[in-house]
């Protein structure tokens, strides 16, 4: 736990059971103690939680609200814990993965699928994809107080306004403060590792996301702003993030790249292409490894660089 830079702001870092490891929540005293980020749903981390809370002079219950970044489990699942009436803000797209919305999680897990089938993979390993369920037990059944959304000012919390920043989660937010130039980023931009655009099925309509693509978008966005410091939502703190946000961006060309020399041999189902990518790590992390492998065949098809064919059911890619 450290203080920050900015006085008002604590960093409180909390484990998750996740391979991600600890995350970040951050206590800002605006005209309200707001919370910003929640840890995952264990006991562990909600002891720790308390006891660092003490240090600080501070007890759950002087929280007065708390507000989210987005809606994976390791960012809100220790809101459990908290009263039912303390207000939650968020982008509105948190709402059916904040209540576990039962019809929700079916048309997701339909979506993933039909989707994966077109992109060749087997029923065999479909199965994997049981470890959806299971990650939503660290995760918590709110009500959302109140949507936010872009350009939003935060009650309670005035100076600091929301960016959206959809590509890592559908829900993505950050805040900005543009008197300090300090970014609450989540997992938008984090120092050591890049954030997985992951696969979501549409919130609205019926088209599918492309998360690398927005997400690209989403750093390029941050470009158009004086940044200070981005306070992260796992690992250090990000003080040259203009400059990280570059690396990001060409590191995911030469990624892109790389699965387009691989075209070269021959026309390749998404899923022969992740097997390629992460030989043994597909297995064990099916939805990650395949949403890095469709951001990279999403990004080339943007570029003009590969074209595809459906074949009984089954999408094949190629070079142009
Ligand atoms: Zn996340």
């Amino acid at each position: 736990m450290n203080v920050l830079k900015n006085q008002l702001i604590t960093a409180i870092t909390l484990p998750t059971p996740f391979p991600v490891g600890d995350v970040n929540v951050y206590l800002v005293k605006g005209e309200a103690l707001t919370l910003v980020d929640a840890g995952p749903k264990t006991e562990q981390a909600w002891e720790l939680f308390k006891q660092k809370l003490k240090k600080i002079g501070y007890t759950p219950n002087d929280i007065e609200q708390v507000v989210i970044t987005h809606h994976h489990p390791d960012h809100v699942g220790l809101l459990d814990f908290f009263p039912h009436e303390l207000p939650v803000y968020g982008h509105s797209y948190n709402r059916p993965w904040l209540i576990q919305e039962k019809a929700f999680f079916e048309k997701q897990k339909q979506f993933i699928s039909q989707l994966f089938t077109l992109l060749g993979v087997d029923s065999q390993h479909l199965k994997l994809l049981g470890e959806i369920d299971h990650l939503y037990t660290f995760s918590c059944q709110r009500v959302l107080s109140a949507p936010l959304k872009e350009g939003d000012e935060i009650c309670g919390l005035s100076g600091w306004n929301v960016i959206e920043t959809p590509g890592h989660a559908q829900s993505h937010i950050v805040l900005y403060n543009p008197k300090t130039c300090e970014v609450m980023g989540g997992d938008h931009l984090l120092k050591k590792i890049s954030s997985n655009p992951l696969l979501e099925p549409p919130m609205e309509g019926d088209e599918r996301p492309k998360p690398q693509l927005q997400y690209n978008e989403s750093l390029k966005k941050l470009l158009q702003f004086p940044i200070s410091v981005v306070y992260t939502g796992h690992g250090e703190p990000v003080y040259d993030a203009h400059k990280l946000i570059e690396h990001r961006l060409n590191r995911q060309h030469e990624r892109a790249m790389n699965v387009l020399s691989l075209l070269n041999e021959k026309a390749m189902t998404a899923f022969d292409i992740c097997r390629r990518l992460f030989p043994t790590a597909y297995e064990r992390e099916l939805m990650l490894t395949m949403s890095e492998t469709v951001g990279q065949l999403d990004y080339l098809e943007d570029s003009h660089l590969i074209t595809f064919q459906d074949e009984n059911g089954v999408r094949l890619y190629r070079r142009m």
